[in-house]
């Protein structure tokens, strides 16, 4: 079940004392956001908006949106990172799943015997990790566990941003992340090249996500080989404020033209294969939002994330693109 840190929400309402606030996190946890609100709206009797749109991150905040509303404070819940606010209006709140990995670390461990493994793992289960390290080393697992780097604590990762599993990769055998997202876990396994599992506490079950980041590593390589067929790009800017890249933009644009590609620029906030088929005379886009948007979903034509189009560029130079997806941030 998930926990929201409601403590820190009601003693910065007291200090701040706000007309109206507003709350977003991701979809797993509207409903529970959802409560906060009407608890809000009770005990302090103003407007507690809950911004509804989808919110994978850190990068995907919607202070726009609070401004929008006229929301003096937006409370941004299930993101932990290893600061508490962004900016002076923006308070960052932990939500925290208090399911046990007792029994799964356990179950996991037979599986791992005599392995070095990298322990990983998302916003809502960091607090486990200490234990269900401690957990696997009484059954003989040897446990790593990488630094955080930028906004990640020791031991997390976000679905584009590895660090801690960077660090330990030459010296572990496999990865094992707590929780219960194949996407965290398949982003591993790309950027580490290593085996990869997942210990899932609600099904109780270890379940080995390489095959399946395999098949997300041939489908990238083929997008971006079937885009060095291509004469005329749409390069994209996301206009998420976390994923805004002008300058990244800006600089393909510049390289493909030099190439002799044709270019033109487009801005969008969800980048979907919807929105795209409106676009005419395009061969293939590149955007340089979120990476997983390229490597996680299926389009008509080749939509290319930066990594991938920094191996195009590569391609069309003639220069080797091996490891292109092996770095510990894919931006
Ligand atoms: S994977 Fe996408 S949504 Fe997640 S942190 Fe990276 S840019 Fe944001």
């Amino acid at each position: 079940m998930i926990v929201i840190d409601e403590k820190k929400i009601f003693d910065e309402i007291e200090k701040r004392k706000p007309v109206s606030v507003a709350l977003n996190g991701p979809d797993g946890i509207l409903p529970k956001i959802q409560e906060t609100a009407t608890r809000i709206m009770e005990k302090f009797g103003i407007p507690a908006y809950v911004l509804a749109d989808t919110c994978f991150g850190t990068c995907d905040i919607n202070t726009n949106g609070a401004k929008v509303l006229g929301a003096e404070v937006l409370f941004h819940i299930g993101h932990t990172i290893n600061s508490t606010s962004f900016g002076d209006n923006t308070v960052l709140v932990d939500a925290y799943d208090n399911v046990s990995f007792d029994d799964v670390a356990r179950k996991g461990a037979l599986e791992l015997e005599g392995k070095t493994v990298s322990l990983v793992t998302d916003s809502q289960h960091l607090h486990e990790v200490q234990k269900a390290k401690a957990i696997l080393e009484k059954h003989g697992i040897t446990v790593k566990i990488g630094k955080g780097k930028g906004q990640l604590n020791d031991g997390q990762v976000f679905g584009c941003e590895f660090y801690p599993v960077m660090e330990t990769r030459d010296t572990v055998d496999a990865n094992v992340f707590l929780g219960q997202s194949n996407f965290h876990a398949a982003g591993i396994a790309l950027a580490t090249n290593k085996p990869t599992y997942v210990l899932d506490p609600y099904f109780n079950e270890i379940r080995e996500v390489t095959e399946f980041a395999q098949k997300l590593q041939k489908k990238a390589i083929l997008s971006v080989y079937k885009a060095a067929e291509a004469d005329s790009f749409g390069i994209i800017v996301g206009l998420k404020e976390g994923q805004f890249s002008k300058t990244t933009a800006l600089r393909f644009k510049k390289e493909l033209e030099s190439l002799g590609k044709k270019v033109q620029l487009f801005a969008l906030t969800e980048i979907t294969d919807d929105r795209l088929r409106n676009l005419k005379g395009i061969d293939a886009f590149i955007q340089v939002a979120c990476p997983r948007i390229s490597t996680d979903n299926q389009f008509d034509k080749p939509v290319l994330s930066t990594p991938q189009a920094n191996a195009l560029v590569k391609i069309l130079k003639k220069e080797s693109i091996e490891g292109f997806l092996q770095i510990p941030h894919w931006l």
